[in-house]
């Protein structure tokens, strides 16, 4: 006699033994029922949750001698033929491999033949979604007018693929992923009836490691069995079928909430040593962080977490020693990459760099211990939480006196970095001589900030061509731009010389008009010059002789560089530096 599978041994037969889809089941019965049944069904979800075996039990329901009935008798001819494959008047396909139009205008020629042994022709396509785009067309003439005598079953792991003129013509029943403890009890009664020698903790290993599929979690045991002549324990799963032992995902989680990076890759280590999968690892450790979640916010956890008394018990006591936001936010970050790793070329690296990632991560901040801190360092003192004043990165301990912060925030005010607006401009300097110092620029309310507003000439231009340049601005500011794109040489023989590199500076000044203006605040400042020349091309670069622009240019980029050195040693900056662990990326203006 050939061994039969367990998965099919216990397919259910009766709608009562199917497992974990209660919602289903009643609806499916509440139609039958009251003989309002449908032309059309879509039974969706995971894989192994009972979707084929539905569409079965549908069908035998649907061509019992004493049906259509909610509870087909499983003894009559048609319960038997379709218990054993053999109904003619059901047709189960695989939509894998029966994808294409001629299979589904095959099959549509066929429906139109009255039944021959049975009540209903049932047609059950299984992974209906893998069907081209012509075949669903071809289907869909056929569930748009359909014979009064034929039934339609899809069963699809992805039903998004379902074109909606076909969804929209099925009644649609969403199949939910078994839970663990319903696949226990399920499995420990099989194994009661087939003599399964098998311990509690075991079968809930296998249970979890189903992930919500019955078919699996049958499998498994199927494995356990095949592994070893005598009772199935919880080291026999671990060993015959790579499952999880969850003293390693406690281990692993343990070890990041405790902040050591070190003993977490050491765990991640040996759990791969032992060729478990890793993506599943990662998703058991979600399902830690969730446990603890869970204990922490909910009065009755055992109703949330399906774990024995003894382990439900230590779960509840480890989460009363971690920060809850903390724990929300390493659970998503294990749940974000559970894809990642699936699609990774070498899941080891990713899990690694993710697990030492989150051992690594400071702990979280209360909005509350959050805000105290920004008040400290708006306020450039105040109470501050876990700053060291040995400058050592944040612990928990209040340490740090008020005293020395109080010391600490009063040498840091007259240290702060002159405003931007307060510092001498280098237009300022360069108006200074010829035009009244600009009104506000230098008036600020503030007497601290006060920076000295005396007027300073560019050290490394004639001062007397500065002079006439902020004559002519005074009469014409675009003019003098354009002068200070010059580069002034002599005077020689009472001729001044303005080299420019750009032909546009030079044809602007050379405007009758403008060089008239020009000559005139020039003749003011140079005592001989009787002439100006403009000139156009290459400014020999040597020496330090400039145009206002670039030294102005210089001057700006020397001051933003003195500001931003100032900036990241002002006091306030290194507090909040220290405060928030962080890294000052980028100095800018305000
Ligand atoms: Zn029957």
């Amino acid at each position: 006699m050939s061994y039969l599978v367990l998965a099919r041994k216990w397919r259910p037969q009766r709608f009562a033994d199917v497992v974990g889809q209660d919602h289903v089941v009643h609806t499916l019965q509440n139609a039958l029922n009251k003989g309002r049944i449908a032309h059309a069904f879509l039974f969706t979800g995971a894989r192994g949750v009972g979707k084929t075996t539905a569409a079965r039990l549908l069908a035998k329901a649907l061509q019992c001698a004493q049906g259509p009935t909610a509870e087909p008798c499983g003894t009559c001819r048609a319960c038997l033929d379709v218990t054993e494959g053999r109904a003619i008047d059901v047709l189960e396909i695989d939509g894998a491999s029966n994808r294409g139009i001629d299979q589904v205008r095959e099959l549509r020629d066929g429906v139109r033949y009255l039944p021959q042994a049975a009540r209903f022709k049932i047609v059950i396509i299984d992974e209906v979604h893998m069907l081209t785009v012509e075949a669903f067309n071809a289907l869909l003439k056929t569930l748009e007018e359909p014979p009064a005598h034929v039934k339609f079953i899809f069963a699809t792991t992805e039903p998004h693929k379902i074109p909606i003129t076909i969804l929209s013509r099925c009644q649609r029943y969403d199949f939910k992923r078994i839970g663990p403890g319903d696949i226990a009890a399920r499995l420990r009664a099989i194994a009661g009836t087939e003599k399964i020698e098998i311990d509690d903790e075991a079968l809930r290993l296998i249970a979890r490691a189903a992930q919500g599929s019955m078919r699996d979690g049958l499998s498994l045991l199927d494995q356990a069995v095949a592994y070893t002549d005598g009772e199935i324990t919880a080291q026999v799963a671990i060993e015959a079928l790579g499952v999880i032992d969850r003293r390693v995902v406690v281990e692993i989680v343990d070890a990041v909430l405790g902040r050591d990076p070190n003993a977490a890759l050491e765990a991640v280590g040996r759990a791969f040593e032992t060729g478990i999968d890793l993506r599943q690892l990662l998703g058991e450790l979600a399902e830690e962080f969730r446990h603890l979640v869970v204990a922490q916010v909910v009065k009755r956890p055992e109703a949330l977490i399906d774990l024995p008394e003894r382990e439900l018990a230590g779960v509840v006591e480890r989460s009363r020693t971690v920060d809850g936001a903390d724990l929300q936010r390493l659970f998503a970050m294990a749940t974000e990459h559970v894809d990642a790793l699936a699609r990774a070329e070498s899941p080891r690296l990713v899990l690694d760099v993710l697990v030492a990632r989150m051992a690594s991560m400071p702990p979280y901040l209360s909005l509350a211990e959050l805000a105290s801190l920004v008040e400290r360092i708006a306020g450039g003192g105040g109470a501050l939480p876990g700053s060291g004043h040995d400058g050592s990165p944040r612990g928990r301990t209040p340490t740090g006196g008020s005293d020395d912060l109080g010391r600490r925030g009063a040498t840091a005010a007259p240290e702060r970095p002159a405003r931007p607006a307060a510092a001498t401009s280098p237009r300022t300097a360069a108006t200074a001589p010829a035009t009244a110092r600009p009104a506000g620029r230098c008036e600020v309310a503030d007497e601290e900030y006060a920076a000295p507003c005396a007027p300073t000439l560019l050290p490394d231009i004639d001062p007397r061509w500065q002079s006439a340049v902020a004559t002519v601005r005074s009469q014409h500011p675009a003019l003098a731009s354009f002068l200070e794109h010059g580069l002034v040489i002599g005077p020689r023989d009472e001729t001044l010389v303005l080299r420019f590199e750009q032909t546009f500076y030079a044809d602007a000044v050379r405007d009758q008009d403008n060089l008239k203006t020009v000559c005139a605040a020039v003749a003011e400042q140079f005592a001989n010059v009787r002439r100006v020349q403009i000139e156009v091309g290459p400014i020999a670069r040597h020496g330090s002789q400039v145009s206002i622009a670039e030294a102005e240019a210089k001057i700006a980029e020397q001051r933003r560089s003195t500001r931003e050195s100032e900036a990241l040693n002002s006091p306030t900056v290194k507090l909040a530096v220290e405060i928030f662990g962080g890294t000052v990326l980028q100095v800018k203006e305000a």
